[in-house]
């Protein structure tokens, strides 16, 4: 069988969709000078945002969890310069990492930027009407809780994406080597599990190397 997992066959897609340009670079690069964590999607999965972005013709469109902007530049990019991205983030020190991302990038008319609770700033956003897109990528304990946001406020025909879910490979674990992960292991389970049996949704786990769950709601 073959996969992303695969070295050869990575090695094929990079080089044939070279996903990361040296503005992506430079915000990899620059995060861990300001030792953010790298946990930015990786580089195909970023290709892979930027097009299904890109299918949904989504102009509407929330990030759960910004870190330093990495993924929200694919996701706008996908945009083709038209609407807007809403990313959330709560660790100051990342918010102004993504400003800058997003500044470098030219895509700073495009994103608005959220510090806070996402669950918070996402009941705020309720009023702004029906959504085009979400993207999932934060603390993976409440993934149930984003998804039942989206559940309720993505438009038919729009989609959710969620990162990491197959939990770092330890999606079919079962004992953890500490409280947190197995926390985490089960919200993901949990939010796979729900879209996968939501009627209203038609959804799959692309197998990337990190598990890009998407899905499109359909009623
Ligand atoms: N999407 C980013 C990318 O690919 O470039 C990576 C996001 S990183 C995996 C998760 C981010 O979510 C971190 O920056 C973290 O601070 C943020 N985060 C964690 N819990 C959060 C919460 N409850 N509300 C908002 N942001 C949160």
């Amino acid at each position: 069988e073959f996969s992303q997992n695969d070295k050869n066959i990575a090695a094929y897609a990079l080089n044939t969709f070279k996903p990361e340009d040296n503005i992506l670079k430079e915000v990899r690069d620059r995060a861990k000078k300001l030792e953010i964590p790298a946990i930015h999607v990786n580089d195909m999965d970023g290709k892979h945002l930027e097009v299904l972005i890109a299918m949904a013709n989504a102009e509407k469109i929330i990030e759960v969890g910004t870190l330093a902007g990495y993924s929200a530049i694919c996701i706008a990019r996908g945009m083709q310069n038209k609407g807007i991205l809403h990313t959330i983030e709560i660790e100051q020190k990342h918010y102004d990492a993504a400003k800058t991302s997003f500044k470098n990038a030219n895509i700073s008319h495009l994103i608005k930027q959220h510090l806070g609770s996402a669950l918070n700033i996402l009941k705020s956003l309720e009023q702004e009407g029906s959504f085009d897109a979400i993207f999932i990528d934060a603390d993976k304990v409440s993934y149930p809780d984003y998804l039942t946001w989206a559940e309720k406020n993505i438009r038919i025909g729009g989609i959710i994406i969620a990162d990491n879910t197959f939990a770092w490979g330890h999606i079919n674990d079962s004992h953890f080597e500490t409280l947190e992960l197995e926390k985490q292991v089960k919200g993901i389970r949990e939010f796979n599990q729900r879209i996968a049996n939501n009627s209203n949704f038609k959804a799959t786990i692309l197998p990337t190397g990190e598990g890009l769950t998407v899905a499109v709601r359909i009623s």
